[in-house]
């Protein structure tokens, strides 16, 4: 490595390419990958001078060579209910957040994978924002180490983080590689330690993407369906038009297969008048018995409802609890796991679909974006 190269991030790499570059670019053991991954992941250290198992020599190379950039927080904001949301600066004046929920003995922090998103779906504030850029896993991970040290998440102690879901600002599944490689280190011992069924990906239904992450991740999958009906669903969710809801089942069938322990959880934002009805109930409990009988089935696939969050300038308004209950009762007499998701955050807009960071000149970046799609092949869908 010449001395004019730009710093390798650490953040930015997993146990896999951390070991690597303390192989190839530093010349060093393997193993000293891990210590330096504690050092960051479990004590909250980013100077290399402080991680004092190392000798003076690895620690000046580093200096050379590595830097390890975490995300700044720009604001953050506790809400009287626990949840507690932060504002992280990205380059170019963009702004991200990340919210933690606590409830129920768990620690959920919900991630942002994107600056923005481009998948436009018509209930989702984030959509109002356009797109600006995917996240490199630093960022990613990096809204965990902020949460994680904030909380004073300690290993080997009752942590207080313990759950991470990919539901904030985003489309996790079209910023494939530094999502996964980040959900890596959610997972691994020398990182945040999390179980693999605690680390939840949440998709609006990228086929391709999910046939994906089914052969190279191992984490629990839910997917934002919103409406059993095509021409419904393709209002609301547009990525519909291109990949309809016979193939997500049939990739999600894919998916439990694969992975025989797995289940799906279906999400469906509950908004009054438009999916709500006893018919809408109907086809969706139509659509998840085909993932087995209703025993089998509670393992395969449940619905998770989640009353509609409004935001300024929304045509839509939240269901009543009237309409929701009923809708998870028709949904139980069929045999479908179905439960309703508690909004939290509210006074903070911190609830699902809230999320907005700040994104700066839409037009140029939805024109940028435009030619990043083709490449990703979602284009027909934006
Ligand atoms: N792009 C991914 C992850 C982000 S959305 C996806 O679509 O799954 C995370 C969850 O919040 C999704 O189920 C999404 O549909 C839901 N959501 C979005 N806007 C919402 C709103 N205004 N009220 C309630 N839930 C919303």
């Amino acid at each position: 490595m010449s001395t004019a190269a730009a710093k390798q991030n650490l953040l930015d790499l997993d146990r896999e390419g951390l070991e690597c570059f303390f192989a190839d670019t530093l010349g060093e053991k393997r193993y000293r990958a891990h210590q330096v991954m504690k050092w960051i992941h479990h004590h909250y250290v980013t100077d290399f001078s402080e991680m004092t198992d190392l000798g003076k020599a690895l620690r000046a190379k580093l200096e050379e060579h590595a830097e390890i950039i975490v995300p700044k927080v720009q604001f953050e904001k506790p809400s009287t209910d626990g949840t507690h949301k932060w504002l992280l600066g990205m380059d170019g004046g963009n702004a991200i957040e990340t919210v933690f929920i606590p409830a129920d003995g768990r620690g959920t922090l919900c991630v942002s994978s994107q600056v923005g998103c481009a998948l436009n779906c018509q209930f989702c504030s984030t959509a109002t924002q356009g797109f600006n850029r995917n996240l490199s896993t630093a960022e990613i991970i990096g809204q965990v180490w902020v949460a994680a040290k904030h909380l004073g998440n300690l290993p080997h102690q009752r942590r207080k983080l313990t759950n991470v879901v990919m539901m904030g600002m985003g489309e996790p599944l079209a910023n494939f590689d530094n999502v996964v490689r980040a959900m890596s280190v959610m997972r691994d011992d020398l990182g945040f330690g999390l179980a693999n069924k605690r680390v939840t990906l949440s998709t609006a239904g990228m086929v391709p993407m999910i046939d994906r992450l089914g052969e190279e991740s191992d984490v629990s999958l839910a997917v934002s369906l919103h409406a059993p009906f095509d021409e419904l669903r393709s209002e609301l969710v547009p990525l519909n038009k291109k990949y309809p809801i016979a193939e997500l089942m049939a990739a999600c069938q894919r998916y439990v297969k694969r992975k025989p322990r797995a289940s799906i959880t279906f999400e469906y934002t509950m908004m009054k008048g438009v999916n709500d009805q006893p018919e809408h109930a109907r086809a969706l409990a139509k659509l998840m018995r085909q993932f087995g009988n209703a025993v089998q089935m509670k393992d395969a696939a449940k619905v998770n409802l989640i009353p509609f969050n409004p935001f300024p300038g929304t045509r839509f308004e939240r269901s009543s609890d009237d309409e929701i209950h009923a809708f998870q009762k028709l949904l139980q007499v069929s045999g479908v796991l179905t439960t309703v998701r508690r909004t939290r955050g509210d006074d903070i807009d911190a609830a699902c679909g809230q999320l907005k960071g700040q994104v700066m000149d839409r037009t140029r970046r939805q024109a940028e974006f435009r030619k990043q799609l083709a490449a990703q092949d979602i284009s027909d869908a934006a």
